[in-house]
């Protein structure tokens, strides 16, 4: 993998587009530590320009039969796959993640939702009823416009696909502001979608800081609908800077997921997915199962076991197909080493606890896989999103319990749980206040079928088929069509 810095503009009306000021963000290789690209910091100008052209290329594509549109976003779908290489490529240079990751976003995640929405795109229909003799009733489900969608760091095209594809569908038209920390891959998306057939202006990228070209982004009047995925302190602020200009929102924000044993669960899946669910992408999954609640009978072997597994995690960059990489910034790092010290205070440390000490790795911002043991479940490192490899492990005595420490947080994202008993699965998942329930696996999630966000991780319908009506409005037309009776 060569790293040569790059120096990119940002993607607006089917062309690349120099930021108006001159200023640049950094974007930094974080298993390296160093500049992997500039681009530019956007600004109110090049934002209304970019809010311009999406409206100009809204006309177009609402206009564009569904079929045609579907056939373009499928070509999407294809070029993605077929290109999935070499944006797997600039993923793992940009988030971190392994290259092995980055084929299965590219393959099987972003290119999957392409596939699927393409589908849907000649399949909004709209509903009829007829009043005998008197109306005709029907809806007409419309596009809601230009379409605003933020994305976060941590998978530019795993999680942005998941509002850009059925917005497209839908016949929309779209901004884009990726995270200033991992702009790339959308950036290249977007020029590649184009070349794909979509109509120049229907899907454009704005870069910049988040505090700034993001507050100017969710204040802007031209923006129909906004699409925000990441933390739960930025989705407030978004909803605050919308308010003036009330718009849809749809938000899918943090999380601190509970991953729940019982001791008739099947040890060793349960072992591997307790592993997979916080140490994956070091812990930086918003449905990492960063709480693991243990049944009291099966604790101290569970427990010794997974501190075991820890310490054969393996460590690195892209390259090396570990199953951890890097932190996303030096700021995450320090972040993370400040909640690894407030847990020391108040848990056993039982894994990890600090930095590697492979020389290899001191450039980039990489932690230990970390396990705390007897967490009290108001404790900061289990309530609050670390959003990196640190587990926080309590015990339950029995079903009741662990039902009510699994709800006892302020968000509602994902949960698992591992058991054999299959009534006792679907209770639980049936009390569990959460998006996703995971039975006797972590991760595996169909995007086929639809979820929301409980409590503070966030509002709105996310994947399967219920997702496209966040992209539609419905009007209803009422003919009348003879005379009514008198009331
Ligand atoms: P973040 O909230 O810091 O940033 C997310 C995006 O918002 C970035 O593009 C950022 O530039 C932008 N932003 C920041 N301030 C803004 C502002 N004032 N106005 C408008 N935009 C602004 O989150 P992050 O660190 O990039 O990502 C990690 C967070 O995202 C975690 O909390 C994680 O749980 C969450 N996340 C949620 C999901 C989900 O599906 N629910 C998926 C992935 C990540």
């Amino acid at each position: 993998m060569t790293q040569d810095t790059m120096s990119l503009d940002m993607y607006v009306h089917g062309e690349w587009r120099a930021g108006s000021t001159g200023d640049v963000v950094e974007v930094i290789n974080p298993a390296k530590g160093e500049l992997l690209a500039t681009v530019p910091n956007g600004s109110q100008e090049d934002l209304d320009a970019a809010i311009e052209s999406a409206q100009e290329g809204f006309e177009v594509w609402r206009n564009t039969h569904p079929r045609v549109r579907g056939q373009i976003i499928y070509r999407i779908a294809e070029t993605l796959k077929e290109r999935a290489p070499e944006f797997a490529e600039l993923y793992s240079l940009n988030s971190g993640g392994s290259i092995g990751t980055g084929m299965w976003t590219m393959n099987d995640v972003a290119g999957r939702r392409f596939e699927y929405y393409a589908g849907m795109a000649d399949k909004i229909r709209g509903d009829s009823f007829v009043t005998p003799g008197q109306f005709l009733s029907y809806t007409l489900r419309e596009p809601v416009g230009v379409t605003g969608h933020i994305v976060p760091w941590n998978g530019p095209l795993w999680i942005g696909s998941r509002t850009i594809a059925p917005a497209l569908a839908a016949g929309n038209s779209v901004v884009v502001k990726p995270s200033s920390e991992a702009p790339i891959t959308l950036l290249k998306f977007a020029e590649m979608a184009i070349e794909c057939g979509l109509p120049p202006g229907v899907l454009n990228v704005v870069t910049g800081r988040g505090s700034g070209l993001g507050d100017l982004f969710t204040r802007h009047p031209g923006l129909d609908g906004i699409y925000f995925t990441g933390s739960t302190a930025t989705g407030r602020r978004i909803m605050e800077n919308s308010a003036g200009n009330p718009v849809r929102t749809v938000m899918e924000l943090g999380g601190k997921s509970p991953n729940i044993v019982f001791a008739d669960a099947g040890m060793e899946e349960a072992l591997a997915g307790a592993i997979l669910a916080i140490f994956a992408n070091s812990g930086q999954i918003c449905v990492a199962g960063s709480r693991l609640l243990v049944e009291e009978s099966i604790h101290t072997e569970f427990v010794g076991r997974l501190a075991e597994m820890a310490k054969d995690i393996t460590i690195g960059g892209p390259e090396a197909e570990a199953l951890m990489g890097p932190v996303i910034t030096a700021r995450q790092k320090e972040r993370v080493l400040d909640y690894i010290e407030q847990g020391k205070s108040v848990a056993e440390l039982v894994a990890g606890g600090g930095t590697p000490s492979d020389p290899d790795l001191q450039a980039g911002f990489f932690v230990e896989p970390t396990i705390f043991d007897g967490v009290p479940n108001d404790a900061s490192i289990a309530q609050e999103e670390i959003f990196g490899p640190v587990l926080s492990v309590s015990t339950f005595a029995d079903q009741d319990e662990a039902i009510a420490m699994a709800n006892d947080t302020q968000y509602g994202l994902a949960s698992a749980v591992w058991t054999q008993n299959v009534m006792r699965a679907h209770q639980v998942a049936g009390e569990l206040r959460a998006a996703q329930v995971y039975v006797n696996h972590y991760y595996t999630a169909a995007f086929e079928v639809s979820r929301s966000p409980y409590k503070a991780s966030g509002h709105g319908v996310s994947e399967g088929p219920d997702a496209i009506f966040e992209f539609l409005n419905q009007k209803s037309v009422s003919i009348k069509t003879g005379e009514p009776p008198a009331w």
